[in-house]
């Protein structure tokens, strides 16, 4: 899954105080909520606006006007968590004035740091862990007391009964698992977040029917490993043609999934159903057999290839983007000529590289010393991210010419005269049309393309 530094969504807007499925009147109090890290954090968000609304509190957009802060964080990489201290830092100075202001921290650092993020942060009024938000409620009311603490993990917990309140109009994440079972040795997400447990097809067929009817046209299936789906009854690629038959949905795209877990199933859906986009980012990590082992990812290089292999020759037009880590504990220069070497034969369309950090609690901070050093690190991942940079010019400027489909998703952010959408492939797509609307599907010539972006026309 990509996880990334930023901020990724605009705090939450203030929405119809009491929604139909409210069971409080509202109380007049407003929620800020600032994410961070990946999209299965978005999701959260989604779901604990539910549950908040539902027990009376409305949102704002606006910091000022808050009376709960919630700080919705990710533990991914270090940087990622001294952020949020300097967060909480800066809001705090508002609690002096303003004692009545509650500011909590949920998320996966939150699971992670815990009670010592009290040490830290004293000022934080409540730690929630991505298994707890039911509780939310609970830690709101608690206030003028102890810090709220409430960081168990709970394997039965998927929050498929609540319906998340979702900001977009034209697409939707749908969570359909939980937790990880993975391990990876670099990774903590399976401490954090628990262990993997998939919600069932039928409750999700459900609420896609909801979002259909809703006028959402593009779905994304959402879990750590999504691929290694299974409800006791289905499989992944069950579930792929099952949302893809729902009305109204046009587009059904899934993330992350796991090489392992690569069925010929789940490619035969992919290369036989029109609605399941042509797009597969398959995080790779290392080129190295070594390294991948160190990692415990559970595939070699070769079983990798091989699935690229059938992605393309079984997915018509398929773009396989990756994710790649520079400067794994033990990586040689040889390691790291092997990664490049993959990249040039395997051309990902496009790809999240990054430089290793050790994360306390995962496998490889306690089992193997991080002992590439730092100027090295970010040498070979300059090498890479340069690689990259090249070869998605090249497979960007081969679609110059050719006509490809893209969802509109509104006004271009460099130019709002101009539109934006995603490709069915996942591209970025920019284009003059005043006649579209958000939400439309629309056909566009591509005229021109950076390493990142497609620029064309729409044509009738
Ligand atoms: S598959 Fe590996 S990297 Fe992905 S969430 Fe699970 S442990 Fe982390």
């Amino acid at each position: 899954m990509k996880h990334t530094l930023d901020i990724l969504t605009a705090p939450t807007q203030l929405p119809d105080p009491i929604g139909e499925d409210a069971v409080v009147p509202y109380r007049g109090r407003k929620v800020y909520i600032e994410n961070y890290g990946c999209q299965m954090n978005l999701s959260d968000a989604e779901v604990i606006r539910s549950i908040l609304t539902r027990d009376g509190y409305g949102f704002t957009s606006a910091v000022d006007d808050a009376d709960v802060i919630l700080l919705n964080t990710c533990s991914v990489r270090e940087h990622a968590e001294e952020r949020v201290y300097g967060r909480l830092a800066e809001l705090s100075s508002r609690k002096a004035g303003r004692p009545e202001l509650v500011l909590g921290v949920c998320g996966c650092m939150a699971q992670r740091v815990a009670d010592r993020m009290l040490d830290r942060a004293p000022y934080v009024d409540f730690v929630m862990g991505p298994d707890t938000y039911r509780n939310l409620p609970e830690a709101l009311g608690a206030t003028g007391g102890d810090p709220f603490l409430d960081v168990r993990l709970d394997r039965s917990e998927d929050y498929a009964d609540i319906l998340p309140i979702r900001e977009e109009v034209v697409k939707a994440w749908l969570t359909i698992q939980r937790g990880c079972d993975k391990f990876c040795t670099f990774c903590i997400v399976p401490f954090v977040r628990g262990r993997e447990r998939s919600i069932s097809l039928a409750s999700l067929v459900e609420e896609a029917r909801g979002l259909g009817a809703r006028g959402v046209r593009e779905v994304t299936l959402l879990g750590q490993t999504v691929n290694s789906y299974d409800d006791g009854e289905h499989e992944f690629a069950d579930l792929l043609n099952a949302v893809a038959e729902v009305d109204g949905i046009e587009r059904v795209r899934f993330t992350s999934p796991h090489p392992s877990d690569a069925t010929g199933a789940m490619i035969r859906a992919m290369g036989g159903n029109p609605k399941v986009c042509a797009h597969m980012h398959l995080p790779m990590q290392s080129g190295s057999d070594d390294v991948l082992r160190r990692m415990r990812r559970t595939y070699t290089v070769e079983e990798y290839l091989r699935v690229v292999d059938d992605l393309r020759t079984h997915v018509p037009g398929v773009a396989i983007t990756t994710d790649i880590i520079a400067g794994f504990c033990g990586e040689t220069a040889d390691d790291h000529a092997a990664t490049c070497d993959v990249m040039r034969r395997v051309r990902f369309d496009s790809a999240f590289m990054f430089r290793y950090s050790p994360r306390e609690g995962a496998v490889a901070h306690k089992k193997h010393p991080d002992d590439v050093p730092e100027d090295e690190k970010i040498r070979r991942l300059r090498e890479i991210i340069d690689l990259q940079e090249a070869v998605s010019r090249e497979v960007y400027a081969g679609h110059v010419g050719s006509v490809v489909s893209a969802l509109v998703e509104g006004p271009s952010k460099r130019d709002p005269s101009d539109l934006y959408g995603k490709t069915d492939d996942f591209k970025t797509c920019v284009f003059p049309g005043r006649d579209a609307q958000p939400g439309d599907i629309v056909r566009v010539r591509v005229e021109s393309a950076t390493a990142h972006t497609l620029i064309g026309r729409i044509v009738s």
